[in-house]
This record gives structure tokens, C-alpha cells and sequence, in this order.
């Protein structure tokens, strides 16, 4: 297929116009988008596009929290757009058609967008290189939201990294600091015809809507790029000085809160990076301590992409082949319902579950003890609680859900040892002494009073032993690494 100069012609547009297509994906932002900083370079009207693809083949549909916060984020970008002299345009349906489409309707001569990671994605966008450039067009990928190509971080020996530390070691002693932020762009060039066809957002009913279970999302959480800007703020001037010694507790809120924002790109781990970064010049020991704490949480997201890039299946298959053969229980839907709907008697598990069904969220602590519970105590296959996570977490995040998920149980890349298993009584006593955190979403009574809270659906003793005995078959193989699949530089 090509885009024939008469289809271009007959688009009626001025002939000494030939506008840039900005694809936005997982870059929902102005400022720091490189795609963007090159589309507004070249001078020419830019359509901006994003397009809701759930039939592309392998795209994972996204979750309902996710579909929340991605109304939010599209709504507040469109605005911003808006008073930036653009729009954006929405479209739904498989992202080569779509594009291909646009380009024709638009007579564009030119596409940007900010490079993805996922397998599926990638084979989506080259295709749709091929396609612009066998038709002349110009097309160009950036880097923009990680702060390393997976494909330029490897060992001694070339091989990707699979251990966290020596990756993060790598990353830091290489030459470049991360690159500066780039600014958003004052104003957009003018001239973009205003007939080009869109979706409207309400149309995509990424809202829930019967039930609404969103209030309290809306009650906890602001979608958007200015939003994520003013929480960065808030975490450098009244967290980060407590990051390293308080962000095990969950009844604090210490930690960013980024994570979402990240997710869908309202801000970059660049601007991250660099507004940490200010503060090192005045920074005493202590600070330093808390900065570089910090900064390693946001490596692990890139340790999590690099695995992504390297094992695309991450999400589906297991790192570690040993456990493949696991004997994972049936899941029984009681049981399962229980730990979803947070009743399974273990109170810091349940409450991290109601945090998660109310807010979209749960504090990190919390996620490793929950999942923890599901994979070690019920013996349910990570893969099911990846899934829950991935249809409620707000910051549902392709590389680092499934990675987490994989370290818990045991089977990831670095991942915790299989006879980690979490105590849910003593990871509450530890972290939540005072019980703030359990009457937050417990109630005060049951919170607060452990002798009436009901009884736990396993006796956490004899399942522990029980998930010990499961997985010592499992170890006493020889570790079984997939090779990480081969991929030239990113389209
Ligand atoms: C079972 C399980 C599932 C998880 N699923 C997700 C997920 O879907 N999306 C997600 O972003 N994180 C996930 N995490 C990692 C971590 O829990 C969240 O990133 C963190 O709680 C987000 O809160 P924050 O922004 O306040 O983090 P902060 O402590 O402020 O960290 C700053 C940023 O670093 C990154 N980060 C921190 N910890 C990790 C980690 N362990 N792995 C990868 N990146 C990290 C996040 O982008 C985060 O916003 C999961 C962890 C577990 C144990």
C-alpha cells in the first residue's frame, strides 16, 4: 500500500502544506516529547492523534482502572492542546489502518512518535514504518520514556541484564547523564484544517459507568500532566527527605505517587531525573541517601522495561522455564473472590486488596505481602493476580506488573528466593504497628481489634509448609532461563 500523491491532491488542502502526524501512545504529555519538539522543528501544522487499539494483533486490552485514568489524561491533554492553538484527534481501530488513513485524509508528509516497548507494539510500529516510508513519507521514533534503550544496556559478555544491582551499576557509570528535559512548546504552527474527523472521548466509554466504581479513584488520584508536575513537586519539597527509612509504611505517604503519571507518560523519568537532580548541589549525606533510594525505584522501572524488551512474553510466560511444571492449585472462584474482594481474614492483605478496589492503587509493601499470599499461601498462579492487578492498578504497567509479579513468586529475573515467603501477621506488625493503615480500609473495628476479625481461609502455618515442599521440586532443578529474544535498534 501507498499513499498516491493524487489521494493527497484530492485532500484539498493548500499545496504548500504538508502537515506532521504526532501519533501520541504512551506519552500523554507537551513538554519533554521529543516527537513533538521535532514535529514542531519542521515547522508544518501538526494533526495530533491518539488512536484506542484493542485489535491489533497481541495489544492488551487495557484495564478498567487504566481506561479510567486514560479518559482523564486524554481529556486534559486535549485541552491543553487546545489553548496551545492545536487539538487532538481520536480515532479507534487497529493503529495501521488508522494511520494509514490520516496520513491520506490529511495529505501529511510526516509522522513522529516516541518509541513503545512491548513486543506487540514494536511489531505494530514497523510495520507502519515500512508502510510510511515505502510511500515516501518520512518517519522518526524517539526515545522518551526511559531513560536507557533496553538495547544499549548489556554485560561484559553482551547479553541483557537479568540482576537488578549490575544493571542499576551500569546505568549509572555510564558517561551521559540522562539528557536535559526539553520545554514545552510556547505555541504550535498554525494552519491545520479543522475538518479533520474525530472520535469524541465520551463516545469510547472508558468511564465505568454500571456500575460507577470510580469515586474513589476521583477521590484519591488527578490525572494530566500539570497534575503530575504539582505532585513531583509536593513528593521533593515533603517526601523525598523521608523516602529511604519511610517507604515501607503504608499508612504514610511518603512515596511519590508517580507511578500512574509515569504509566501513561503525563511526565518523563527525564524530568523526573533532572528535578531530583536541582537539589543534589545542597543535598547533605542524609538527602543523598534518600535521592539515590529514590532514584534506584525508578530504575527498577527501567530494569522492568529491559526485561519487557528482552522477554516479550513477560506477562504471560515464566521467566525461570523450571516453573513451568509448577503444580499450581486449581483456582477455587471462592477463594479467589475472597482475596479479590480482600476477605480473606489476613487483615493487611484484605486491606491492601480494598485499597486496590477503592483507589487503584496499594502501597508497594502491601502488593508483595498480597501477592505473596495469593502465589505462596493459596498456591494460585501469579499470572491470575497479574491479571487482577492489571485490570484495577491505575498504574497498570505492562513491564513492571509483570516483572513484580514474576519476583514474587519466585520465578523472574532476580527474583525474590522461593522460600521468601511473606508473614502477613508480622509484615502488619512491622510496618503497620499502629494500625493505622488496617483501620484506614478495614474500618475501626476490625482494623483496629484483631480478635474479632474473622478467621483467615488458610491456616497460614500449613500453607507456608505446604508452598515450601511445592517449590523445593521446583529448585531442585537446574535454573532455566528463556534466552532473551534479539531485536535490532527500536522502530
Ligand atoms: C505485585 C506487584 C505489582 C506491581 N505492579 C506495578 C504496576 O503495574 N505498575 C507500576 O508502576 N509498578 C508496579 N509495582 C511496583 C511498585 O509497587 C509501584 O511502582 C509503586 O508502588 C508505585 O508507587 P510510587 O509511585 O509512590 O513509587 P515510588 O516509591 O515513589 O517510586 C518511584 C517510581 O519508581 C517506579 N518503581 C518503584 N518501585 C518499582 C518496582 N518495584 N518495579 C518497577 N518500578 C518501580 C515507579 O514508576 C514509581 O512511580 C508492582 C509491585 C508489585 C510487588
Amino acid at each position: 500500500m501507498s499513499v498516491k500523491s493524487s489521494d493527497r491532491e484530492s485532500s484539498g488542502r493548500p499545496a504548500t502544506q504538508s502537515p506532521s502526524v504526532v501519533w501520541l501512545r504512551d506519552d500523554l504529555r507537551v513538554a519533554d516529547n521529543p516527537a513533538l519538539a521535532a514535529a514542531v522543528d519542521r515547522g508544518q501544522p501538526i494533526v495530533f492523534v491518539y488512536i484506542w487499539d484493542e485489535v491489533s494483533t497481541g495489544i492488551r486490552p487495557l484495564g478498567g482502572a487504566s481506561k479510567w485514568w486514560l479518559h482523564h489524561s486524554l481529556d486534559r491533554l486535549s485541552t491543553r492542546l487546545t489553548r496551545l492553538g492545536s487539538r487532538l484527534v481520536l480515532r479507534r481501530g487497529a493503529a495501521h489502518d488508522v494511520i494509514r488513513d490520516l496520513l491520506r485524509e490529511t495529505g501529511a508528509t510526516a509522522i513522529y512518535w516516541n518509541r513503545r516497548y512491548g513486543g506487540a507494539e514494536r511489531d505494530v510500529d514497523a510495520a507502519i514504518k515500512e508502510y510510511a516510508r515505502a510511500a515516501g513519507l518520512e518517519a522518526h521514533s524517539f526515545q522518551a520514556s526511559l531513560l536507557v534503550e533496553p538495547w544499549t544496556i548489556r554485560t561484559g559478555g553482551g547479553t541483557p541484564y537479568t540482576v537488578f544491582t549490575p544493571f542499576w551499576k551500569a546505568f549509572l557509570a555510564r558517561a551521559e547523564p540522562p539528557r536535559a528535559p526539553l520545554d514545552a512548546p510556547k505555541a504550535l504552527p498554525a494552519g491545520l484544517a479543522d475538518d479533520i474527523a474525530s472520535d469524541r472521548l465520551d463516545s469510547w466509554n472508558l468511564l465505568p459507568q454500571h456500575p460507577d466504581w470510580s469515586a474513589g479513584l476521583a477521590a484519591r488520584w488527578n490525572p494530566g500532566e500539570q497534575s503530575a508536575h504539582d505532585q513531583l513537586e509536593r513528593f521533593v519539597e515533603a517526601r523525598l527527605g523521608r523516602y529511604a527509612d519511610e517507604r515501607d509504611v503504608p499508612a504514610e505517604f511518603v512515596t511519590s505517587e508517580l507511578s500512574p503519571h509515569l504509566r501513561f507518560g503525563e511526565i518523563s523519568p527525564f524530568q523526573i531525573w533532572h528535578r531530583v537532580d536541582q537539589i543534589r548541589r545542597t543535598a547533605n549525606a542524609e538527602m543523598s541517601r534518600n535521592m539515590s533510594k529514590f532514584l534506584a525505584e525508578v530504575g527498577w522501572r527501567e530494569f522492568s522495561y529491559n526485561l519487557l524488551f528482552h522477554w516479550p512474553d513477560i506477562a504471560t510466560r515464566n521467566f525461570d522455564r523450571r516453573f513451568d511444571g509448577f503444580p499450581w492449585a486449581p483456582p477455587d472462584p471462592q477463594v479467589l473472590s475472597a482475596w479479590q474482594d480482600g476477605r480473606t481474614g489476613v487483615p493487611l492483605v484484605d486491606a491492601g486488596m480494598r485499597e486496590l478496589w477503592q483507589t487503584g492503587y496499594m502501597h508497594n509493601r502491601v502488593r508483595m505481602v498480597a501477592a505473596s499470599f495469593l502465589i505462596k499461601n493459596l498456591l494460585i498462579d501469579w499470572r491470575i493476580g497479574e491479571q487482577w492487578f492489571w485490570d484495577t492498578l491505575v498504574d497498570a504497567d505492562p513491564a513492571s506488573n509483570a516483572a513484580s509479579w514474576q519476583w514474587v513468586a519466585g520465578c523472574g529475573a532476580d527474583a525474590a528466593p522461593y522460600f521468601r515467603v511473606f508473614n502477613p501477621v508480622l509484615q502488619a506488625e512491622k510496618f503497620d504497628p499502629k494500625r493505622l493503615y488496617l483501620r484506614r480500609y478495614l474500618g475501626a473495628f476490625d482494623g483496629a481489634d484483631a480478635d474479632a476479625y474473622p478467621e483467615p481461609i488458610v491456616e497460614l502455618a500449613n500453607a507456608r509448609t505446604r508452598a515450601l515442599e511445592a517449590f523445593a521440586e521446583v529448585s531442585s532443578l537446574p535454573r532455566d532461563i528463556a534466552p532473551p529474544t534479539e531485536f535490532g535498534a527500536q522502530q
